[in-house]
């Protein structure tokens, strides 16, 4: 740091120039964030200072965290059912505000722990869980950060979890399985009623991780079930920084009951509350007050909006790619494509090299992955597969 400060000036120059560097949306095709919506960006400032970890301080950004929690709640067919939060306030389903997806994944399996290794009989050995293939590298985290093991269970031809995988997989120190509502790589759904009736069965709880399609397959026209209203399923995993539209960071956690939340439990002596639930101890309030924002502007209504354009933009992205020779992996079921192509990486590096689009690649098989956004168009979409006609015609 400099003895004396520098003027503002030189500052936003500095910043500016910092920022120059930064990708805008533009030609981006990797990404599952966008632009947040500008109502999100307005309340985050009004809320700048906020701080959730000490919610006797900042009532009003509780009571709007307390809010969003309902709604989704409401979104994801919550039971009903009164708990205290952290602080003074009330909620009608239980959960909280996360930085993403990979806290909620952490937080859910810490509560499976809890619970199982203090109330499951027979159990004894190295705790596990068992998940997809698909499953998002933060679960790699959780197998790093918990002390238990991850087993991945094999895929079928429509990458998802195998069934039989998944239960050949079980044993005496199962605690619980993990759902995908949207993997990541190929935007596909998990079979999740069918694992809801695997977790009854074996006593087990089951996570669904919809970080990213939580926002999308509430408004698809033909929704396939993966929330509460599957009765075995016990936590979700959802992102509002994600196809929710409003700021970084804004991830949430919800339970279908309050003994999970309760199990994650710490005393905080030296704050306004006497106990917290969340990983992180100082939590964002303007996210909280960005995601109340932008879900009571948009409702049900926008967000339907919004998942409508993206799946016209990967409609019209599928049949351009047909119209040159390429087909997807998958018919896709959310707005993700992984197309198959000769060479993906070399596609991949000279798509970015030559006209500036980024894309990614998806790990098995390789094929090139297509994430459909609100900032990309449908003239996105013509130009893009116009280059990548070049880019593989060489
Ligand atoms: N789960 C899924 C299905 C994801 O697609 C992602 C990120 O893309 C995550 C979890 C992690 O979310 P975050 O990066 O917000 O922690």
């Amino acid at each position: 740091m400099n003895e004396q400060g520098l003027s503002e000036k030189e500052i936003f120059s500095f910043l500016e120039n910092a920022k120059s560097e930064d990708t805008d949306y533009y030609r981006v095709l990797s990404s599952m964030c966008t632009h947040p919506h500008k109502i999100a960006v307005e309340a985050h400032r009004l809320f700048i200072e906020a701080n959730l970890g000490d919610l006797g301080l900042f009532a009003g950004a509780c009571r709007l965290e307390q809010e969003v929690v309902r709604m989704l709640g409401e979104l994801l067919h919550a039971p009903s059912i009164v708990v205290p939060s952290g602080g003074s306030c009330e909620s009608s389903v239980c959960g909280y505000l996360t930085t993403g997806g990979t806290e909620s994944n952490i937080q859910a399996v810490r509560g499976m722990k809890n619970l199982v290794t203090t109330g499951k009989k027979g159990f004894k050995g190295v705790p596990n869980i068992v998940i997809p293939e698909s499953a998002h590298f933060s679960f790699d985290k959780v197998a790093d950060m918990m002390g238990i093991e991850v087993r991945r269970a094999s895929l079928d031809s429509e990458f998802r979890v195998d069934l039989s995988s998944v239960e050949s997989l079980i044993d005496i120190n199962t605690m619980g399985l993990v759902g995908i509502a949207g993997n990541t790589e190929f935007g596909q759904i998990d079979p999740i009623d069918k694992l809801s009736e695997i977790a009854l069965e074996n006593e087990l709880f089951l996570h669904i991780d919809a970080a990213f399609g939580g926002f999308v397959i509430p408004f698809l026209e033909k929704p396939q079930p993966f929330d509460f209203k599957v009765p075995g399923v016990s936590s979700i995993a959802i992102d509002p920084h994600k196809m929710g539209l409003s700021t970084i960071p804004s991830g949430a956690l919800l339970f279908r009951s309050p003994s999970f939340l309760d199990s994650l439990k710490v005393n905080t002596p030296y704050l306004t509350t006497k106990a917290q639930f969340t990983l992180t101890g100082t939590r964002s309030g303007a996210s909280a007050a960005a995601t109340c924002a932008v879900m009571k502007y948009l409702g049900n209504e926008g967000y339907r909006k919004n998942v409508h354009y993206c799946m016209q933009l990967t409609e019209k992205l599928v049949t351009e790619a047909r119209k040159i020779g390429f087909e997807p992996l998958l018919e896709p079921v959310m707005n993700v494509v992984a197309l198959k192509v000769p060479n993906p990486d070399l596609v991949r590096e000279q798509l970015l090299e030559r006209f500036g689009w980024n894309v990614s690649i998806t790990r098995i098989p390789r094929a090139l992955r297509l994430v459909l956004m609100p900032h990309n168009t449908l003239e996105d979409i013509e130009l893009f597969v116009q280059d990548l006609k070049k880019v593989t015609a060489e």
